[in-house]
């Protein structure tokens, strides 16, 4: 058997036991959510109502029925660009229309992403404008998201094309460690990226408004001022426009670094509640998770790119996924686009470590917060919290360890009354 169909061989049985596993992993999910959906955990049976019990059991299960359909139409796209010969057919017409080079690589590589995003464009709406709205999440317009649609694509266009033709240029220019270099090069890329996204690139699809309630203001210092962190500036942005989903957030880093709050989260949460949801995210600051995050992208992306490295100069990997390599033009973008498609086919089964480790970050910010402020706000913060983003009380044990980044309400309540 030749390499390349060996590889064929391994991709297409990693794909279907992957599909295998995701069905089953959603069929237990709604099962069991459906399971549990006339009756309110008993140790909720105070604090939440039957009928938002059942709301959060009807969003849960809608989503992940919806969410394998949205995997049935990845798998068809996915075979369509590789084994099909989607990719190559696109190739081949860019060739023949533009011979090879740099120019051609750049027009393969966002002939891709528009045509990727056309084809996913039925389910970001249904999505937004089906889903999302019977359950009354969606505050979204047609004119707001039209004018999203378009700033997105242009800002696309204006970071990703440069930086993909930097990438392209030191795979061709930069020998054998050029790997080496791409990697560098991305990671100053994406740490420029953190630095501008707060004042430049998050204010253009939002509103960030200093925060001005002057009580809250003076408790949220407060609280900066005991956990020894000082942020440039606490602002308030509009996400009531286009979701009721509540959140607070941190972002940038160095002198950008600021705290957000939600409009919709300062609705909903008593000044203590805010507080304490502050606290719990200046704990993952303190247990030094985003650096540690930051440490575990940059290691590795340095696997990504020296894998890439390795699987760009062999032609089993083009071949193999339903490609043949250009003969006298490069092969750089043919080899990202695949690698991107392959990766996750693979990457797919290491998935529950990260979120496992996500959780365990989860709990140690929660038992910082309650250090901090007040465990009776938290927990009712967290209620509320996740009784307005209707998130199931009930998910099965299992879909969670594979897919929740956050551990469900029963768990993380649970320790706040134990602790
Ligand atoms: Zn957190």
């Amino acid at each position: 058997m030749s390499a390349a169909l060996l590889f064929t061989f391994a991709f297409a049985l990693a794909l279907a036991a992957g599909l295998v596993v995701k069905l089953w992993l959603a069929t237990r999910q709604v099962r069991h959510v459906a399971r549990h959906r006339d009756a309110v955990p008993a140790a909720f049976a105070q604090a939440i109502a039957l009928a938002a019990h059942q709301k959060a059991a009807d969003y849960t299960v809608a989503k992940t029925r919806f969410g394998l359909l949205e995997m049935a139409w990845g798998t068809a796209l996915l075979l369509g660009w590789t084994l099909l010969g989607g990719l190559d057919l696109l190739n081949k017409l860019l060739m023949n229309w533009m011979g090879g080079g740099m120019l051609q690589q750049l027009a393969l590589l966002s002939a891709f992403a528009l045509i990727s995003g056309l084809l996913d464009l039925p389910f970001t709406l249904w999505q937004t404008f089906r889903l999302e709205e019977r359950f009354g999440f969606n505050k979204m317009t047609w004119r707001l998201w039209l004018l999203d649609g378009a700033k997105s694509l242009l800002l696309g266009a204006l970071i990703g094309l440069p930086i993909a033709a930097l990438m392209l240029w030191l795979m061709g220019a930069a020998g054998n460690l050029w790997w080496l270099w791409a990697w560098g090069a991305w990671m100053a890329f994406n740490l420029l990226l953190m630095l501008v996204y707060p004042t430049f690139i998050a204010p253009l699809f939002n509103k960030f408004q200093p925060l001005d309630d002057a009580t809250l203001k003076a408790r949220v210092n407060a609280l900066m001022k005991r956990c020894g962190f000082a942020a440039k500036g606490l602002f308030v942005m509009d996400g009531s426009k286009r979701s009721a989903h509540a959140n607070a957030y941190f972002t940038g880093f160095g002198a950008s670094k600021r705290v957000v709050f939600y409009d919709t989260l300062l609705r909903q949460l008593s000044a203590g509640e805010v507080e304490a949801v502050l606290a719990h995210e200046l704990g993952h600051f303190k247990h030094r998770h985003v650096v540690k995050r930051m440490a575990a992208m940059f290691a590795l992306s340095l696997a990504g790119f020296a894998l890439l490295g390795w699987l760009s100069v062999h032609s089993w990997f083009y071949v193999g996924l339903g490609v043949q390599p250009n003969m006298a033009a490069p092969n750089d973008a043919l080899a990202i686009l695949l690698f991107m498609l392959a990766v996750p086919v693979f990457g797919f089964f290491v998935a529950p470590l990260p979120v496992r480790i996500s959780r365990k970050h989860e709990f140690e910010a929660d038992a910082y917060a309650i250090a901090q402020t007040s465990g009776a706000d938290l927990s009712a913060a967290l209620l509320k919290l996740y009784q307005d983003n209707a998130s199931t009380l009930t998910p099965d044990p299992v879909f969670v360890k594979f897919y929740y980044s956050h551990p469900p309400a029963s768990e993380r309540l649970a320790r706040m009354v134990a602790g």
